[in-house]
C-alpha cells in the first residue's frame, strides 16, 4: 500500500508555519507499514488542489489531506475533493448537531459559515472530532482512499491516533510495532560502528538510526501478525544493544533529556538546583515544563555577570580573577555556591562562551564547563561544542550535556 500527503494551506508554502503534521503522519504511516513515497503542499486555490489530488490519485492508493475544513471561504479540501470525485456534498445531521452542541456548550451561536463543517462528499465515513469543530472524513472512490484531516496539530495528531490508525492497520493486514531506544554522547556514526554485526544480522527485528539534537534514536521495528506479542522478538536483541550501549542509553520511548532527568530526580527523591550562566535559564525552562518536576527542582538563577556569580553563589573574586569566568575552577564553585545556599542535593552549573564574539585561542567559543555538586563532592567538565556553530546550537548543547551529566551521577 502506497500513500501520499498532501497538506493544504497557503501559510504553509510561505513558510509562514512549518509542516508538523505531514511529519507526524509520516511516523504513523510507518508504523503500520504503508509505504509514503510522496508529500505535496498546496495552497488554498481550487485548481492548485484540484490537479494535486489528480496527480496524488494517480500514483498512491492512499491518500491523505491535511486542513482546510474550517467555516471560512478558503477552507474548501472537502469541496474541492468532491468535485473531484465528482460527487455532490451532503450535510451530515450527526456533524450538524455535534456542531450545534459544540457552539452552545461554549455559550456562542454558530454563525451559518460553520454548517460547512458538517459537509461532506457523498458516502464519506466520517471521522468524529473530540479535539475541536471540524470532523475529518474517509472517502472511498475507485480503489482508493482518501482521508481528510482537520490542520491544526492538537487536533490533527490525535485524530490520526484515534481515527485513522485503527482503519490503516486493518487496511494493511498487518501492524508494526516499534521501540524507540534514545542515545546520548554517541554520533550517530559511531552508534552504527558499534551495533554494525547487529544490523546485518537483523531478521525480524530491523534496526535504523535516526540523528536528533546531540542525541540518536535507535528504533526497533518488528512486523506483527494481528495479536502477536512484540515484547519476545524485541527481547532478542534488545539485552546485547543495552550491553553495547551502556549508560549512554538514557531512555527507552519518547521521553527527552529533560523528561528522563525530571523523573529519575522525582522518583528518586532527590531535589536540585541550578547557577546557569551562558544557558540563561534554558535548563530551568526545560525541567519545568515536565509536568511534576515541582518536587525536585528547587531554583534556578541566570548568573550571568561576574558580579552575580560573586554576589548571588559566593565565588571568590580571586577565581574569576586568575582563571576567568569560564573555567572549571568557577564552574565548580558556581555549582557548589548553589548547592549551600539551597540546601539542595544537587546542583548543576554551566559556565561557557556561546559566541559569536568573545571567544580566544586559549577559550575558542563553544568552550562550555559544566560541574555537578551532589552529595560526594562535585566534579567539572569540560566541553567544546564547535566554534564555527551558532548561539543556539551551542546554549542547547550545554543544556543537555548539562541535564546528561547530572543524569549519569544520579543513576
Ligand atoms: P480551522 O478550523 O482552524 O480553520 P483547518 O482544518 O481549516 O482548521 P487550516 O485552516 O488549514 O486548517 O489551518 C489552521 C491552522 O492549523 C493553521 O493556521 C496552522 O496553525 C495549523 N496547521 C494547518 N496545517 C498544518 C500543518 N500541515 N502542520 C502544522 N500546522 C498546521
Ligand atoms: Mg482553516
Amino acid at each position: 500500500m502506497r500513500a501520499e500527503v498532501i497538506s493544504v494551506g497557503t501559510e504553509l508554502l510561505m513558510g509562514q508555519i512549518v509542516d508538523t503534521d505531514a511529519a507526524f503522519i509520516a511516523k504513523r504511516l510507518s508504523q503500520v507499514g504503508i509505504d509514503l513515497y510522496f508529500r505535496q503542499t498546496v495552497g488554498d486555490n481550487e485548481g492548485r488542489m484540484l490537479e494535486s489530488i489528480a496527480l496524488a490519485a494517480s500514483r498512491s492508493d492512499i491518500v491523505i489531506l491535511t486542513g482546510g475544513l474550517g467555516p471560512t471561504q478558503d477552507d474548501m479540501t472537502k469541496q474541492v475533493l468532491a468535485r473531484h470525485l465528482g460527487l455532490p456534498l451532503l450535510t451530515d445531521e450527526a456533524s450538524k448537531s455535534g456542531l450545534e452542541a459544540w457552539f452552545s456548550g461554549r455559550g456562542q451561536s454558530m454563525t451559518p459559515n460553520n454548517l460547512r463543517q458538517a459537509e461532506f462528499p457523498e458516502g464519506a465515513i466520517i471521522l468524529k472530532n473530540d479535539w475541536g469543530t471540524a470532523p475529518g472524513c474517509v472517502v472511498r472512490a475507485g480503489g482508493k482512499h482518501f482521508i481528510v484531516l482537520p490542520g491544526p496539530p492538537r487536533e490533527l495528531e490525535p485524530m490520526m491516533d484515534e481515527r485513522v490508525m485503527p482503519y490503516l492497520a486493518a487496511l494493511s493486514g498487518e501492524t508494526i510495532a516499534t521501540k524507540m531506544l534514545k542515545v546520548f554522547g554517541i554520533g550517530e556514526s559511531a552508534l552504527e560502528d558499534r551495533i554494525e554485526d547487529l544490523i546485518s544480522a537483523q531478521q525480524r527485528v530491523t534496526l535504523a538510526t535516526y540523528a536528533g539534537f546531540g542525541e540518536v534514536t535507535l528504533r526497533l521495528a518488528v512486523k506483527l501478525r494481528a495479536g502477536e506479542d512484540p515484547e519476545p522478538h524485541f527481547a532478542s536483541v534488545e539485552p546485547e544493544i543495552r550491553r553495547r550501549l551502556g549508560e549512554s542509553l538514557y531512555a527507552v520511548g519518547d521521553d527527552n533529556m529533560p523528561q528522563t532527568v525530571a523523573k529519575i530526580l522525582i522518583s528518586s527523591r532527590k531535589s536540585l538546583s541550578l547557577a546557569e550562566s551562558c544557558t540563561g535559564g534554558m535548563i530551568a525552562a526545560e525541567l519545568v515544563a515536565v509536568p511534576g518536576v515541582s518536587e525536585a527542582f528547587l531554583e534556578g538563577a541566570v548568573t550571568y555577570s561576574n558580579e552575580a556569580k560573586m554576589k548571588t553563589l559566593g565565588v571568590s573574586p580571586q577565581t574569576l580573577q586568575q582563571f576567568g569566568a569560564v573555567s572549571p575552577e568557577c564552574a565548580l564553585e558556581m555549582a557548589e555556591g548553589m548547592k549551600l545556599r539551597t540546601g539542595s542535593d544537587y546542583a548543576l552549573s554551566v559556565t561557557g562562551i556561546a559566541g559569536p564574539g568573545g571567544g580566544s585561542a586559549e577559550k575558542p567559543v563553544g568552550l562550555v564547563y559544566i560541574a555537578v555538586a551532589g552529595p560526594n563532592g562535585a566534579k567539572a567538565e569540560r566541553f567544546l561544542f564547535g566554534a564555527r556553530r551558532d548561539r543556539g546550537f551551542i546554549r542547547r548543547m550545554a543544556m543537555l550535556n548539562a541535564l546528561d551529566l547530572l543524569r549519569r551521577e544520579l543513576i
